[in-house]
C-alpha cells in the first residue's frame, strides 16, 4: 500500500538495544502509589481511605466526568495514605498509597457483557484504559467522537519512533493475536469499516508477523512506514496513512480517523475476555546508566527506583532520569515517583549523555524550520518566548506545536526551543483563562 511522506522530521539514533528482550514480569513492589489523575481530563475522587483493605482490580478512584477514566488497585493490601503528592509539574495530585499484603487477592473480576456500541464504550471506560502510547487520553472518549464526525478509518499506532523504546514492538511480537482481536472488537462495535496498522520499517519481523496475522482480513492493512521521527505522532501517522491533514486545533475525528496505540487495542481484547482492568504495564528500562536493560511488566504505581533495582540497579549516578523517550519524555526528579498508566519507558542516562548542551546564539540556518513536521517557525517562536513577547506567539501558531523536539535535535546552536514553546503556551493559556474569568 502506498503511504504519504511526512514533512520534516529527523533521524536520531534508534538505541533499540532491548528489542530482543522478551518481557519479564517484576514481582510485588514494597508499595504502590496510584495518582487519581493519570490521564488528560478530570481527576478521579478517591473511593477509599487510609486503613481500608483493597483487592486487585478494585476501583479506588472514579468520577462522573466524561473525559476521565477510573483508577484501580494494582495490588491487594492496606491503604496507607490518601494525600496530595507532586508527581509531575508543580501541582500536587491526590494519590492513594497501598502496602501490598502479598496475597494478590482479586476483586470480583468478570468479563463485561458487550452486546451493543453503548455496552462497548461503557466497558472501555470501566477498564480504566487511557492511551498507553504516552498521551494518556481516555480511550472511551476517543471512540465516541462528535456525532457529525464521519469517521471511516481506525489507525493503530505501532510506529514507536522514539529512540530506546521497544515496549510496543514486544507487544507486536509477543501478542500478535491479541492486537488483531482488539482491532476487530473496535471495528465491530464502532462500525468503522477499515483499520490500518502503521509500523516503522526498522521492525521487519513485527511487520511480517502482523501481515501474516491479517492475511485473511481485508479490513485490516499493515503499512510499513519509513523510520523517521516523529512518524508516530498522531497527526503525522494520519497523514502518512491516509494523506489527510488534521486542521489546526481540530481532532483526528475531524479528518475521519481514530488513532489508538497498538498495546491499547491488545489490552482491550484481554479486558473483554477477562474483565481485568488496567493495573499493569510493559515498560522498556534502558539507558547507559542501567545495569541490565530489559522490557519489564510492572504493576502501576510501582516506584521507579524499584523498577531500576529489578534491572540490576544503576551502574553510576545518572545524569538524567526520564519517564518516556529522550525526545518527548519527562525528566524525573525522584526515584520514588510511580509508574503510571501511560509510562512506556524509564531511562537512566549517564552524566555525559544527560548533560544539557550549552545554548549559543541562533545562526538563522533554518534547520529547525526544515525539521519541523508542523510547518512552524521554531526559531521565531523561540526568540519571541525568550523575549517574553507572548502576545506575538499566536501569529506563529505556537499552539499547533506537538512538542516533538525535532527542531532542538536539528539545531546546531543547541537552542532549547521546546522549553521556550512550553513557556509560551503556558503564558497564552494563563492569559486566556484570565480573560474568561
Ligand atoms: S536551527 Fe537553531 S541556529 Fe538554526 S535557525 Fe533554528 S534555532 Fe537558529
Ligand atoms: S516547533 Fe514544535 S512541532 Fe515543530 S519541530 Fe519544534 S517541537 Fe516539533
Amino acid at each position: 500500500m502506498k503511504f504519504f511522506r511526512i514533512k520534516g522530521g529527523v533521524h536520531p539514533s534508534h538505541h533499540k538495544s532491548t528489542k530482543d528482550a522478551t518481557t519479564v514480569v517484576m514481582g510485588l513492589p514494597s508499595k504502590v502509589v496510584i495518582p487519581m489523575v493519570q490521564h488528560l481530563g478530570a481527576p478521579c475522587q478517591p473511593l477509599v481511605k487510609k486503613g481500608d483493605t483493597v483487592k486487585v482490580g478494585q476501583v479506588i478512584g472514579n468520577t462522573d466526568a466524561f473525559v476521565s477514566a477510573p483508577v484501580h488497585a494494582s495490588v491487594s493490601g492496606t491503604v496507607t495514605a490518601v494525600e496530595p503528592r507532586i508527581i509531575s509539574g508543580s501541582r500536587p495530585i491526590l494519590c492513594v498509597e497501598i502496602k501490598p499484603d502479598g496475597l494478590q487477592e482479586l476483586d470480583a473480576i468478570e468479563p463485561p457483557v458487550v452486546t451493543s456500541k453503548e455496552d462497548f464504550l461503557k466497558a472501555v471506560r470501566a477498564s480504566g484504559l487511557t492511551g498507553l502510547g504516552g498521551a494518556g487520553f481516555p480511550t472511551h472518549v476517543k471512540l465516541n467522537p462528535p456525532k457529525d464526525a464521519k469517521v471511516d478509518t481506525l489507525i493503530i499506532n505501532a510506529a514507536e519512533c522514539e529512540p530506546y523504546i521497544t515496549s510496543d514492538y514486544r507487544e507486536c511480537l509477543e501478542n500478535t493475536a491479541g492486537i488483531i482481536e482488539g482491532i476487530e472488537h473496535v471495528l465491530k462495535w464502532t462500525g468503522i469499516p477499515k483499520a490500518f496498522i502503521g509500523i516503522e520499517d526498522n521492525k521487519p519481523d513485527a511487520v511480517e508477523l502482523l501481515k501474516k496475522a491479517t492475511m485473511s482480513k481485508p479490513n485490516i492493512e499493515v503499512v510499513s512506514l519509513p523510520s523517521i521521527y516523529p512518524q508516530g505522532a498522531e497527526k503525522m501517522l494520519i497523514y502518512a496513512l491516509t494523506g489527510r491533514q488534521v486542521p489546526p486545533g481540530k481532532l483526528p475525528a475531524d479528518a475521519g480517523c481514530i488513532v489508538l496505540n497498538v498495546t491499547s487495542v491488545a489490552f482491550l481484547a484481554n479486558y473483554i475476555k477477562t474483565g481485568m482492568p488496567l493495573i499493569k504495564k510493559r515498560i522498556t528500562v534502558d539507558g547507559s546508566a542501567v545495569k541490565y536493560p530489559k522490557n519489564v511488566e510492572v504493576l502501576i504505581g510501582t516506584p521507579v527506583g524499584e523498577v531500576f533495582e529489578f534491572c540490576g540497579g544503576l551502574k553510576e549516578e545518572p545524569g538524567k532520569l526520564i519517564m518516556g523517550g529522550p525526545m518527548m519524555g519527562v525528566a524525573l526528579y525522584s526515584l520514588e515517583l510511580p509508574v503510571l498508566k501511560n509510562t512506556n519507558a524509564l531511562l537512566a542516562l549517564s552524566e555525559q549523555e544527560g548533560k544539557l548542551p550549552q545554548e549559543t546564539a541562533c545562526i538563522r540556518c533554518g534547520r529547525c524550520v526544515r525539521a519541523c513536521p508542523m510547518n512552524l517557525l521554531p526559531l521565531e517562536i523561540d526568540r519571541l518566548a525568550k523575549a517574553s513577547q507572548f502576545d506575538e506567539l499566536n501569529k506563529y501558531n505556537i499552539m499547533d506545536c506537538i512538542e516533538c523536539g525535532s527542531c532542538v535535535f536539528a539545531c546546531p546552536a543547541k537552542r532549547l526551543i521546546v522549553q521556550s514553546i512550553r513557556l509560551g503556551k503556558d503564558a497564552l493559556r494563563r492569559a486566556s483563562a484570565k480573560k474568561q474569568a
